[in-house]
């Protein structure tokens, strides 16, 4: 453990300091900078500090707290909440900070944290390796990482937390961490699923497993079928072997057409893994079965089609125990009342080794097998006049389930849901993390996120605004001018 200096720097110096780039608003890259994956996010930062390393996180991480902007924190920028960015206060840009460094003999990787999972996937498996990550390739490592991260292996490796060895982290305060099984133990439970509340992680260190082929793809049925294709879901996935993950979609076809898909991989061996999708190849005649051996990067690179940077995205989250009847009911009703082609229900069958960790091992309580259900409508920018109508769509879905819902909801899909809902999150473990954030940062410097509020706030409210006003005063117009 180290500590950087701590003087409160001018926006000229920071800007000569970082061995990265500071944008200000006049810069001709602050428009692309300032947009994230969602495009229904149109945040103005004053600053947008682009960081090389974690010494660029430090002084953007002081340069914040002395005049208590906003601090942002971005990594793949594809939450959909968009709380990697913010009006007026400081984005400390991760996202080109992308070493990587794989052991192939201990089976581990250090990356630094601005990686993409398509680009993370992509090292690993150069080694014949692969630990369990999110399915889009564009999503961010990070933000993944930290809410904790399911994905197509969680069933044989558990989560992608589960799998994590150590991070290094910035707090509030400047200092840089490492945080592991026999260092920092505190910090380490916080960050697996605590998200980015406790500092700014800077690398992150993972346990690889050998991945090669996968059986992986979908089979897509009409709409008509989708109560008897969601019961055999059911059953399927209530008997499936820690290899074997599969999600439910309810979306519409490329043609136009409301379909249900069942989305899988298998992770063993091909052989067994065509035994254990006979079931499902044997089920009813679909409209297309797309399932076939492939490679783990190449399942996570066709998924990005799917998610285009630039739409509009609304999404709301719960967590089901099972899949009632009463619920399958609801689902196609809500998947047949679809407002936009682009839309979708997503089931994804959380079990086998993520469900065998104790709910207070890390900070991801919910750890019973469960379906996560997430509700997203999707739509295209132009469609500004439509926007009601797709939110409306959502929260009526999700209304319609919350009386069949479990209390938890998984962290990374939360909207602006309020404090209530983060509670929810974290259940059993809120108040232990609360006590890390009193600890780490009990300022709250980390704010923008599902936030954990610390209980023993030590800045005055008035000092913060008086200092905030003071930077807009003295540096807003300056960072128009400097470039
Ligand atoms: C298309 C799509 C597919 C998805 N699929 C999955 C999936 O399969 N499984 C799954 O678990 N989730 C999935 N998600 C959800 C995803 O895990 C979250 O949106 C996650 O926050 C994305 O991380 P990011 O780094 O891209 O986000 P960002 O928007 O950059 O950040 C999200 C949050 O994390 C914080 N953060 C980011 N980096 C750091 C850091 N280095 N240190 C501290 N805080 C940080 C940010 O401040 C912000 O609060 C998906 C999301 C999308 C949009």
């Amino acid at each position: 453990m180290f500590e950087y200096p701590r003087h409160p720097a001018h926006l000229q110096d920071l800007k000569a300091e970082l061995h990265g780039e500071l944008i200000c608003p006049n810069d001709r890259g602050y428009e692309a900078t300032r947009k994230v994956w969602n495009g229904m996010i149109d945040t103005y930062p004053a600053l947008i500090a682009r960081c090389a390393d974690a010494v660029d996180v430090v002084k953007s991480v002081q340069f914040g707290r002395v005049y208590h902007l906003p601090v942002a924190v971005r990594g793949g920028g594809h939450s959909l909440s968009g709380s990697s960015v913010c009006d007026g206060g400081i984005v400390i840009d991760l996202s080109c900070m992308k070493g990587v460094c794989i052991d192939p003999e201990k089976r581990t990787a250090r990356v630094q944290a601005g990686l993409t999972l398509g680009e993370f996937v992509r090292a690993t498996q150069a080694y014949g390796l692969a630990t369990t990550t999110g399915t889009v390739g564009g999503t961010g490592l990070a933000g993944l990482t930290l809410g904790g991260g399911l994905g197509w292996f969680m069933g044989k490796h558990g989560l992608t937390i589960d799998n994590l060895l150590s991070v290094d982290l910035v707090t509030a305060d400047g200092q840089v961490l490492r945080a592991s099984a026999s260092e920092h133990r505190d910090l380490f439970w916080g960050v697996r699923g605590g998200g980015g509340n406790f500092g700014i992680v800077t690398a992150f260190e993972f346990q690889l497993h050998p991945v090669g082929a996968v059986l992986a793809g979908k089979v897509v049925y009409p709409m008509e079928r989708a109560r008897e294709v969601l019961r055999f879901y059911r059953e399927y996935t209530s008997t499936a072997a820690d290899e074997l993950t599969a999600y439910a979609c309810l979306s519409t076809t490329p043609g136009g057409l409301p379909a249900i898909a069942i989305n899988l991989c298998y992770c063993g061996s091909l052989e067994e893994g065509e035994r254990a999708v006979s079931p499902l190849r044997k089920f009813g005649t679909p409209l297309v079965n797309l399932i076939r051996p492939k490679s783990y990067l190449n399942m996570l690179m066709q998924a990005d089609r799917g998610a285009p940077a630039g739409r509009s995205y609304y999404e709301k989250a719960h967590t089901l125990s099972g899949l009632s009847d009463e619920a399958i009911e609801a689902l196609v009703e809500y998947g047949r009342a679809c407002t936009s082609p682009l839309s979708q229900v997503l089931i994804q069958h959380v079990h086998g080794a993520a469900s065998r960790v104790g709910p207070r091992e890390t900070a991801f309580a919910l750890r019973q097998e469960s379906y996560v259900m997430s509700i997203v409508a999707a739509w295209d920018n132009g469609e500004a006049s439509q926007t009601d109508r797709h939110i409306g769509w959502t929260r009526a879905c999700w209304r319609a389930m919350e009386p069949l819902a479990s209390p938890g909801v998984y962290v990374n899909f939360l909207g602006d849901e309020g404090q209530g809902r983060v509670r929810a999150a974290y259940g059993i473990n809120y108040e232990r993390l609360v006590a890390i954030k009193n600890r780490y940062d009990p300022t709250n410097c980390f704010s923008l996120n599902q936030n954990i509020a610390p209980t023993n706030k030590e800045v005055d409210p008035c000092l913060k605004q008086r200092e905030y006003q003071r930077f807009c005063e003295a540096f807003a117009p300056l960072s128009n001018q400097i470039s």
